[in-house]
């Protein structure tokens, strides 16, 4: 490190007001549902009304439950598979991704990633479908878009559902400006307070499809179809929304598009600053930039040559903590694959997941994945510290 740190103030996080867009309506919203003495949704009328708006956003049915994992949970118990049936995913993401796969005594399958961008490699996707494939769950990492268009041509002709996971991805789109969560059979939102927009936790599932739309609502329900009695006519939990958090949902969803906007704008600043194309300072040739077009930025990452541990010492040492791989390990490698899943037993899985399973996955959350914290709360004058700190721990390299 050359000298003073680049910042001596930290920047804007998401666990401060300056990092959210938490304001008057979301205070006015959770006053709203207190003085109405209704706070389940149940009975109350925010949840719908999100749903309502949510709608209107996607152009798809959407039900609104607990969380983004309870919203993948919804969508996996809605494929119906058999007990011992597979799923393939992705070996980079929030476990949210698989535990429902597990919860509904079902297969993971890891499929290899793009050594690009993190995203599922549709070849890999491919080269792993078994007869007992049911679904394939994609995750648009750090907001880029996965390759879509490919994966929702091999599930309709390998007749399989697609769920996509958008918890990372809020308003994204494909390079060819395609909304995300609009090719998946099924797309999975998250509110929880990390995520562009937050209530703390919450989520959203989304889909053109009613009778999925109503398995959703049956399982999140306890099986309960209301309008019959109390009759359980399938296996359910308890994922509902509660009425406090639709109520900020609803004020965070009118915000959605400008955080998604101004994480772009911050960006596509960055990228201009490190790329050297317009600048007289020169690009970093050993550092991969993301692709700009249709990214949401939830994070920014950055792919190294393979020394992502001295980035994190370097860049915390300027005063820009980030992340060396975004994981500890593939979610393969986390202890629930190797050792029991209920009780003593490791059923349902039937196999190992040895080291070495997803080789492109692994290399990038060891050796050359770097993620740095995005917000729409950035300056430009932030953005031009970070992108100072970054050519320092390059130049130092
Ligand atoms: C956050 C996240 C989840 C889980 O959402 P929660 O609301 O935390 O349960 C699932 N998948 C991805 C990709 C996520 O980023």
């Amino acid at each position: 490190m050359s000298g003073a740190p680049v910042r001596r103030t930290p920047l804007p996080g998401v666990l401060e007001p300056a990092g959210r867009t938490i304001g008057a309506e979301e205070r006015a919203a959770v006053l709203r549902v207190l003085d109405s003495a209704v706070l389940c949704s149940t009975f109350g009328g925010e949840t719908r009304a999100l749903e309502a708006e949510m709608e209107s956003l996607y152009g798809r049915s959407a039900v609104a439950c607990s969380s983004g994992t309870a919203a993948l949970h919804l969508a996996v118990a809605a494929v119906r598979f058999e007990p011992g049936d597979e799923v393939i995913t992705t070996p980079i993401s929030d476990f949210g991704t698989v535990g429902p796969i597990l919860a509904q005594n079902g297969v993971p399958v890891f499929a290899d990633v793009d050594p690009a961008t993190g995203n599922l490699d549709p070849a890999a996707v491919e080269a792993a479908i078994t007869p007992r494939t049911k679904a394939i769950i994609a995750v648009h990492l750090f907001g880029a878009a996965a390759d879509v268009v490919a994966l929702r041509e091999i599930a309709d002709r390998h007749g399989l559902m697609l769920i996509e996971d958008c918890a990372q991805a809020w308003l994204g789109t494909t390079a060819e400006g395609a909304l995300l969560g609009t090719f998946g059979d099924i797309a999975c939102f998250s509110l929880q307070q990390y995520k562009h927009i937050t209530t703390g936790d919450g989520g959203l599932a989304i889909t053109a499809d009613p009778e999925l739309a109503a398995r959703m609502r049956l399982f999140l329900d306890k099986g309960w179809d209301r309008a019959g009695g109390r009759v359980h006519l399938i296996l359910g939990l308890n994922y509902r929304m509660t009425e406090l958090t639709a109520a900020v949902a609803r004020a965070q969803l009118t915000k959605v598009g400008a955080v998604v906007e101004r994480r772009q704008e911050r960006a596509a600043q960055l990228v201009e600053a490190l790329a050297g194309s317009t600048h007289s300072l020169p690009g970093l040739p050993n550092v991969g930039l993301p692709a700009l077009p249709g990214h949401a930025f939830w994070l920014f990452p950055l792919i190294v040559a393979g020394d992502n541990k001295r980035w994190a010492d370097g860049m915390a040492a300027e005063g820009i903590p980030v992340s060396a791989g975004y994981l500890d390990r593939p979610l393969y490698a986390n202890p629930v694959f190797s050792g029991p899943v209920y009780g003593t037993s490791r059923y349902p899985l039937d196999r190992d997941y040895p080291a070495g399973l997803c080789p492109n996955a692994e290399r990038l959350i060891e050796h050359t994945l770097v993620v740095l914290p995005w917000n729409e709360g950035y300056t430009k004058t932030d953005v031009l510290d970070i992108a100072r700190a970054i050519r320092r721990v390059h130049d130092d390299g």
